[in-house]
């Protein structure tokens, strides 16, 4: 291809792209294909010689496609959203023509400065205090990368990097035992081991029980480890578990540990103030993750890290070899910085796009929206005698199970409901997803999805029973 069919193949690709999205709830939500499906319709060797452009975009809409699972389909039910709004998939495309790499202040001014902009917006937005800094990471599970990588070098004096930590005593890090596993693998990465990740039982609410974390602390200092910090989770992937994030801050304040805060999912609903009571306290952490790409719109990948010293982020992550040293400019920021990888994205360029395209206002719409439709579901599921709701709406989270009466025995229901997520997700008109809920199987209904209508949910209810019914 010759840069001269630029603009041909990019008007090509927007044509494709307009008419995805417009006709995009006629494609089931999940991918109805088996694995090796697409790839067996690659060939496994490089062409020699260049192809066609039209040769590669019939290949594009005939095979990938229907490979996909349409995460932009307004009756995506499962996981957590993954939105990308229009205005940040143009955003995406502009950045994408720049191709810059955004490592240093130097590489690329315009996104270095326009990103602590858009931190400020977003900090602000959710009702952080401005005592928060922060930085645009790729997940949230490198975010928590970086905030337990922070307790470690803080606890161990700033000493680990450079000694590497065999001659230092155990370090702890204390988490609910229903927190996501980001923070799990961040423990392998960060060399802390799975077993240095204390677990706390949660109480009836599914927030971490305080007086076990206290015995927990005082049994390891007790024994000469070394507690480094706690991780706080806001609305949990499982149910939406939610600790006592105020409590938790005032113990580790006690004990001088640091704390991080992973509200992935949750954090974006703060831009409405009445949901703001799930994180009361939340002034007081150290660092705090959302993820504007999941429920905002943003587009994979864009992570929002705040912290509140970001002296300490940078003491742990900075490196400067003398190609990276940028002389002469001392009070910028480089935001390499403030991550584990070098070369970055633009992705504040998103960010701006999708806040002013939507204004604060269209965005606490749509998610209050979400938040109403998933509580009308688990109320309408509720009033069917055959089935139960097993955790009740965290935002727009909420578990069930079909429980019939003539099944009581727990493993066949959980067999049925297992049954029941296959054939709804083969059927295709929606998406959801299980979870194990205290030893149940449940099945996770989530809305989140940028276009979603309240008549996507009464199909979502129709869908259901209809389909457990004839199981
Ligand atoms: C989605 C999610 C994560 C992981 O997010 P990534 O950005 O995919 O790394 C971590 N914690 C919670 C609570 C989540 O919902």
């Amino acid at each position: 291809m010759k840069k001269t069919d630029f603009e041909q193949w990019s008007q090509e690709a927007t044509s494709w792209s307009t008419n995805y999205l417009n006709t995009i709830d006629q494609y089931p939500v999940r991918a109805q294909t088996q694995p090796g499906d697409i790839a067996a319709q690659i060939p496994v060797s490089p062409p020699e010689d260049p192809e066609s452009m039209e040769e590669i975009m019939a290949d594009f809409k005939n095979i990938i496609p229907p490979g996909m699972t349409h995460w932009q389909h307004p009756r995506f039910f499962a996981y957590f959203p993954s939105n990308a709004a229009p205005a940040a998939m143009i955003a995406e495309q502009l950045a994408t023509s720049m191709a810059a790499q955004c490592m240093l202040w130097q590489t690329s001014p315009s996104a270095t400065e326009l990103e602590q902009r858009m931190v400020q917006w977003l900090r602000d937005s959710v009702g952080l205090p401005d005592s928060f800094d922060g930085v645009l990471q790729d997940t949230a599970s490198t975010a928590t990368l970086c905030a337990i990588l922070t307790m470690r070098e803080r606890t161990l004096n700033w000493q680990g990097n450079q000694q590497g930590l065999s001659g230092f005593p155990r370090l702890r890090v204390y988490a609910s035992s229903r927190t996501h596993s980001s923070i799990d693998k961040a423990m392998w990465i960060a060399g802390l081991g799975q077993d240095n990740l204390v677990k706390i039982p949660t109480d009836d609410e599914f927030a971490l029980d305080e007086k076990q974390l206290r015995q927990a602390i005082e049994a390891d200092l007790a024994a000469g480890h070394k507690p480094a910090g706690i991780v706080i989770c806001v609305g949990g992937t499982s149910m939406g578990a939610t600790d006592r994030v105020r409590q938790v801050c005032e113990i580790a304040q006690e004990f001088q540990l640091f704390t991080h805060v992973d509200a992935a999912w949750a954090g974006s609903a703060m831009i409405c103030p009445e949901y703001r009571t799930l994180w009361e306290g939340i002034e007081l952490a150290d660092s705090v993750v959302l993820n504007p790409h999941k429920w905002l719109g943003a587009s994979m990948e864009c992570s929002a890290h705040f912290v509140k010293d970001p002296a300490s982020l940078v003491r742990t992550m900075a490196i400067q070899p003398e190609y990276l040293k940028t002389y002469g400019q001392d009070g910028i920021v480089n935001f390499s910085e403030w991550s584990v990888q070098l070369g970055r994205r633009f992705r504040a360029l998103k960010v701006w796009f999708l806040l002013r395209a939507y204004g604060l206002n269209g965005l606490r719409t749509m998610i209050r929206n979400h938040v109403d439709w998933s509580e009308q579901l688990a109320v309408q599921l509720a009033g069917e005698s055959d089935f139960s709701i097993t955790t009740q709406p965290i935002l727009s989270l909420f578990t069930f199970r079909y429980t019939p009466s003539q099944v009581s025995n727990a493993d066949e229901l959980d067999e049925l409901n297992r049954q029941l997520v296959t054939a709804i997700n083969d059927d295709g008109r929606i998406y959801l997803t299980q979870s194990l809920h205290d030893g149940l199987v449940v099945i996770r209904f989530m809305c989140g999805q940028f276009d979603m209508q309240a008549s996507d949910i009464d199909i979502a209810f129709e869908v259901i029973t209809e389909i457990a019914r004839k199981l």
